[in-house]
């Protein structure tokens, strides 16, 4: 028998706490009782500095409930620090880690079969969504275009899986090794390698209150994701100078020919636009260039990711 951690980042989740605690206990419980997990097993509740009662609804669970621990973050660092720090401390205290979200868009109906698949030998066990009805248009097609993106780049990703799974012991220590301060989990663990496999479900929609994934943070979500992994974007834009140098070479030709047969290539429209889009090709590249550069400058700043204020266990 092994001792299970549920491990669940939390950021404003008072909405949803009471029930995601009444059916993580029950899922518990019943893996207990079916002998998958052992008495020590528990859900360890990560607050990411919430501005709501979350904190204070995880400190009156846990007096009532003997599964509940709690991790209280000093501010608030992000869904991926936030669960690094929850995993961290469950490498600690337990044998695998399964990381969910605290808003039952994750299937808890499955949690046995993760473990189930880690007692079989598995270190790592991805959760996949089958199929993304419940999400609107808009998030179904950027998420779909971003995997695509990050299949191009050559970065290892498992498509469909967001940041449900399990991991072992072994796994969550070969974790702690990954230092980078712009993390993204998604990415690492493949890297991470150990035996591992698949749990499929259908994602739900958030039970109450809001998703904390807006637009804008999809996208630097998105963006951090990319440049982590791939310096792609840099060879890409060294491609375009290639080849813009190029057709500048055959347009210099044309107007050098055009001149010794007598007719002079005139206009100002030509050096207007070649100017103004040459200029905004050049910004953009700056921008990837930036990109890293920025990543450079946080990753070797080397600062703390997350900084742990309470812990409840
Ligand atoms: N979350 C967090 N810190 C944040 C933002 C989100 O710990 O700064 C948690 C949140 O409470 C939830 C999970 O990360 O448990 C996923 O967030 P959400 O459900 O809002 O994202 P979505 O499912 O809409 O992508
Ligand atoms: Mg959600």
């Amino acid at each position: 028998m092994s001792t299970v951690y549920f491990v669940i980042p939390c950021y404003n989740e008072e909405a949803v706490l009471p029930e995601t605690v009444k059916e993580l206990t029950a899922q518990l419980q019943s893996m207990v009782q079916e002998g998958l997990a052992d008495e020590k097993s528990r859900m360890l509740f990560v607050d990411d500095g919430s501005k709501d009662r979350t904190w204070e609804l995880i400190e009156q669970f846990h007096s009532e409930n003997q599964f509940v621990n709690g991790l209280k973050l000093a501010h608030n660092r992000g869904h991926q620090n936030a669960l690094l720090a929850g995993l961290m401390t469950a490498k600690e205290e337990a044998d695998c880690a399964i990381s969910l979200d605290a808003d039952l868009q994750d299937d808890v109906s499955v949690l046995p079969q993760f473990v189930q698949k880690f007692q079989d030998g598995c270190d790592v066990v991805y959760g996949v969504r089958n199929k993304r009805e419940t999400d609107t248009w808009f998030k179904r097609t950027t998420a779909e275009g971003f995997y695509k993106v990050m299949a191009k780049l050559g970065v290892d990703i498992v498509f469909n899986h967001a940041d449900y799974r399990l991991m072992s012991k072994c796994a969550l220590d070969a974790l702690s090794e990954y230092k980078e301060v712009n993390l993204f989990l998604r990415g690492i663990v493949p890297l991470i390698g150990y035996r591992s496999d698949y749990v499929y479900y259908d994602r739900h929609e958030r039970f109450a209150g809001e998703s904390k994934y807006p637009l804008k943070k999809m996208i630097s979500f998105a963006m951090d994701g990319i440049t982590s992994f791939s310096v792609k974007p840099l060879k890409i834009i060294s491609n375009i100078g290639i080849f813009v140098a190029m057709i500048s070479i055959i347009g210099l030709l044309y107007a050098l020919i055009s001149h010794f047969l007598g007719n002079t290539v005139s206009g100002w429209t030509a050096i207007v636009c070649s100017i103004w889009l040459l200029g905004g090709i050049q910004m953009l590249c700056l921008g990837v260039v930036g990109e890293y550069i920025g990543k450079i400058y946080s990753e070797v700043k080397g600062r703390p990711r997350f900084r742990i204020e309470k812990h409840l266990k």
